[in-house]
């Protein structure tokens, strides 16, 4: 469990902010109520997410806590009532995380905000792009202050590669004046295979003149910064930035996913199964389309409540997502109707992965509450090739009936030349 260290000699503040802390962050928390306690919770173990410090303790009135969290590598917050410019600027100059007041609420939900972007932040990859290595040293110490994974390149070709090896980057800060590759043709290089909204570009120069700013947006960052800048700055467009991402990809989860089972919804499986289906015809590979339909589910809710009926199509789109790469798509239709689009599986090997899904269900109960709830799956299958989307829908659709028809719990490949209707 992460933990939190509170150096505060007010005790109704600190068992305020530990209460939000273990609350909503879930956190442990340790409290000091000077300087000399802290000395001694800290000979105890220094395992902390980060300390939270008041710099004015009847032991220590000038932030005397500061410099021994910074000692042994806590990252420190300074969480006061003293406000003055100078005193402000000596704590950036020592390193710490973040300066905030004790003078409102907000200022502890900021607080709050600010360990859980902490504890995420280990996660969260940020490329550096410099020719100067002293730069390159100066701004990923104050990125490993806020416990960054920083990555580095010293060229926009180096970027590049480093970028192929950790797709998963969430934010490049790209300096201008290199050699080589300049700041504006990486940005332009990196939009090539990286959207603004999951890859965020900071363009960065020192360059006078507000000319850059505008430049370094028009060829695909997303904010610029002027060095040299404010240490307070620098982290503000940070998290600024970062959040922007997090809110994108929170709003396109909403979007995309069922929120009942987390699975695709039925707007996004006929948008990215219709590319998904173009790309394979494409390429020659085959498509398999999976229909599903859970078996007398009315009885479930009729017996048990809508809720065991709920935690059913939970358990099933687990089992069910699990089993398929992210480039599968797996969607629930509507109901308790599921469809899957699996690429690159023979019909052979497609009849038995989802035989054995199947099995699966019909094996694995859900436990709700007290009861344990039966449940099984009638599935139809469809692996023709050179027919569209929508005929391959219509025949797995089929094949679902059949097996509903045939007494349900069993899986039906369509096999060409099997339905004369002539059903794609
Ligand atoms: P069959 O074996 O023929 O598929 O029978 P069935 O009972 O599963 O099929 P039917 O279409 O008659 O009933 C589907 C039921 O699914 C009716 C509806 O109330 C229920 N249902 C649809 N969406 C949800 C949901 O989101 N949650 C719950 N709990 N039930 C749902
Ligand atoms: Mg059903
Ligand atoms: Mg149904």
């Amino acid at each position: 469990m992460l933990k939190v260290l509170i150096v505060e000699d007010s005790r109704s503040f600190a068992a305020l902010v530990s209460k939000h802390i273990r609350q909503d962050l879930g956190f442990g928390v340790v409290v000091a109520s000077s300087l000399a306690a802290a000395k001694g919770i800290l000979e105890q173990g220094t395992d902390y997410l980060a300390a939270l410090l008041d710099i004015d303790l009847p032991d220590a009135p000038n932030g005397e806590c500061v410099d021994l969290a910074i000692a042994h590598k806590i990252p420190a917050i300074v969480f006061t009532g003293k406000f003055s410019e100078s005193l402000r600027e000596s704590f950036w100059n020592r390193h710490i995380v973040d300066y905030v007041l004790k003078d409102s609420m907000e200022n502890v939900d900021y607080v709050v905000a600010l360990l859980s972007r902490l504890a995420k932040n280990p996660q969260t990859k940020i490329l550096l792009v410099d020719d100067s290595r002293s730069y390159r040293h100066a701004v990923k110490r104050l990125l490993t202050a806020h416990r960054y994974n920083v990555l580095e390149a010293g060229s926009g070709e180096e970027a590049l590669e480093v970028l192929e090896q950790h797709p998963d980057t969430r934010m490049v800060l790209v300096d201008y004046n290199m050699p080589g590759m300049d700041g504006f043709a990486l940005t332009r290089e990196i939009r090539r295979n990286y959207g603004k909204d999951t890859l965020a570009i900071v363009g960065v120069s020192c360059e006078s003149g507000a000319r850059l700013s505008p430049r370094f947006i028009k060829s695909g960052a997303n904010d610029y910064l002027h060095k040299p800048f404010l240490v307070e700055e620098f982290y503000t467009r940070i998290t600024q930035n970062l959040e922007m991402l997090d809110h994108i990809a929170l709003v396109r989860d909403m979007a995309e996913r069922d929120y009942l089972t987390r699975v695709y919804n039925r707007r996004y499986f006929f948008s990215a199964g219709t590319q998904l289906h173009a790309l394979l015809t494409r390429r020659g590979q085959p498509l398999t389309v999976a229909m599903l339909d859970v078996d007398h589910f009315k009885g479930v809710n009729d017996s048990l409540g809508h809720e065991a009926g709920d935690a059913v199509l939970r358990q099933m789109a687990q089992q069910l997502a699990s089993r398929f790469r992210t480039s599968d798509i797996v969607a629930r239709l509507g109901g308790e109707e599921f469809c899957v689009l699996a690429s690159d599986i023979a019909a052979d090997q497609a009849m038995l992965l989802f035989e054995d899904l199947r099995k699966v269900f019909e094996t694995t109960p859900l436990h709700f509450g007290e009861d344990t709830v039966h449940y099984t799956v009638s599935i139809g299958l469809c692996c023709e090739s050179g027919l569209p989307l929508e005929g391959m829908l219509r025949i797995a659709d089929r094949m679902l009936y059949r097996s509903k028809s045939a007494g349900r719990n069993r899986v039906t490949l369509y096999r060409a030349g099997d339905d004369p209707a002539g059903l794609a």
